[in-house]
């Protein structure tokens, strides 16, 4: 328990949290919540509340709070070594053996992993690596990289710009001109309600080539998309949507990134969403499952295509001129070691698979049939309930009355915390691996009182 009674107050004055509204945070109409502990799908905060956290922290605690062997791994590296770099070939025991880690369950053409720390720089190497491919083959012109609107890939200045989101662009002078964004496979939001699946997914692929061939193939490095659209609305794709999307890219030798934060390491009940879709990128990137956030670590797995280039490159140009001081850090590696051996042994993917299927049946029919409940949907731990004012001309709330807010809130008065996603009245679920068929009945049970408390 945190004794200083002076931390709400120098949390406000000293703190500038992020995706939080200043002001209002500063006047005080923003609760502050201070989080003392957690036991696997459980938190504590400081006032002694606990709460069955359904988002598992910002769907990366994985395996769940509290995990010692992760904690002693970390203790036992930091004690040992806590500290080494990874340039001109140097490494730490903990650093190569995740390394081998993640390449043994990576699909089969993929070749190195890049460490990082957030999702977001994983994914900024990302579209470095895919600008200097391009430079090493002779095509300085193939450069723009697409993103679906609704995406989310970070908040830097490319991964934000790649991010589809108006909030993380407006006044921030983004997007960036080379990045262009595409339809999101939305299917709840199609364009028109008379189109079928198989229709919208045409639509999605014709918007695509539409922009291909708007702006050349040939000024067209890459596309970047999450095989479940996350922070957008946890919107799995239509069926055939990613088939469909992956023909179009190698006809225009279009490089294909599975970013993979939200979805690497079991939150589908497969190891990857590459798995899952089909899909065969050529970079993937990895962070939250990677450690279950026990430690701050990120990745981009390279493919054995790009690798080959990469090589010639610094045959070329010498070493590679991309480095963090933290790439690679022995205590996120020793993190990473142990929550990968934990997620083994505890048969994770597979529980993430069955009881995630198991929540999205009890949400189905705890909410589905409400008159303002549009959309209920998910895959594998992922699971969201869409609200809307009329359910047959599917017209959504204002954003004003802030329908989404009032849902997690009413939520949280339960001791369940689950996440109004961003943009549109959404209520995000994406529980740590670990949880129990009871559990999963308490999420649906008690999202069904906050619906009838809020919405009647
Ligand atoms: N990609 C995806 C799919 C994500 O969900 C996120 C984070 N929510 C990121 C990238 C960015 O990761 P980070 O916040 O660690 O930079």
């Amino acid at each position: 328990m945190l004794k200083n009674d002076m931390l709400e107050q120098w949390d406000r004055e000293s703190f500038f949290h992020p995706s939080t509204h200043l002001a209002e945070f500063a006047r005080g109409n923003v609760a502050q919540r201070i989080i003392t502990g957690g036991t696997n799908c459980h938190i504590e905060d400081r006032d002694g509340n606990r709460m069955l956290d359904a988002f598992a922290g910002l769907y990366c605690v994985n395996v769940g709070y509290g995990r010692q062997d992760i904690a002693e791994a970390i203790a036992a590296q930091a004690k040992e070594l806590a500290y080494y770099h990874s340039y001109v070939g140097h490494g730490t025991e903990a650093s190569i053996t995740l390394a081998k880690m993640i390449m043994d369950r990576a699909p089969a053409h993929m070749s190195k992993v890049y460490f990082g720390m957030s999702g977001s720089d994983a994914n900024e190497t990302n579209i470095k690596l895919v600008w200097y491919y391009n430079n090493i083959l002779g095509r300085p012109e193939k450069k723009k990289i697409i993103s679906r609107w609704r995406g989310y890939h970070g908040s830097g200045l490319m991964t934000g710009s790649l991010t589809g989101l108006h909030l993380f662009h407006n006044k921030f002078d983004l997007p960036l001109n080379q990045v262009l964004h595409t339809e999101a496979p939305y299917y709840f939001r199609r364009p028109d309600l008379a189109m079928s699946e198989a229709d919208f997914v045409a639509h999605c692929v014709s918007e695509l080539e539409k922009m291909i061939e708007e702006e050349g193939a040939d000024t067209i490095a890459a596309f970047i998309g999450e095989p479940v659209l996350g922070t957008g609305g946890i919107v799995p794709p239509p069926a055939g949507y990613w088939d469909a999307i992956q023909k179009v890219l190698e006809k225009h030798d279009i490089l294909l990134i599975a970013d993979e934060v939200v979805t690497g390491f079991g939150r589908l009940g497969t190891m990857f969403g590459s798995e899952h879709y089909g899909l065969k990128p050529d970079l993937i990137t990895i962070a939250k499952g990677l450690t279950s956030a026990y430690a701050p670590l990120s990745g981009s797995i390279v493919s054995e295509k790009m690798w080959k280039v990469l090589e010639r490159g610094t045959d070329e140009n010498g070493a590679i001129g991309h480095g963090w001081t933290y790439s690679a850090h022995p205590i996120g590696a020793a993190a990473g070691v142990a929550n990968l051996k934990l997620i083994d042994e505890l048969n994770l993917v597979q529980n993430a698979g069955e009881v995630g299927a198991y929540l999205n049946k009890v949400m189905t029919e705890a909410v589905g049939s409400h008159a303002n409940v549009g959309d209920v949907r998910g895959e594998g731990m992922l699971c969201a309930v869409e609200f809307v004012k009329d359910r047959d001309s599917r017209t959504f709330f204002d954003a004003g009355d802030k329908v989404g807010p009032q849902l997690a809130a009413a939520l949280l008065e339960q001791n369940v915390i689950a996440r109004a996603m961003p943009q549109g009245d959404i209520l995000g679920f994406a529980p740590p691996f670990c949880l129990t068929h009871e559990e999963a009945d308490e999420v649906a049970g008690k999202t069904a009182i906050a619906v009838k408390k809020v919405l009647g």
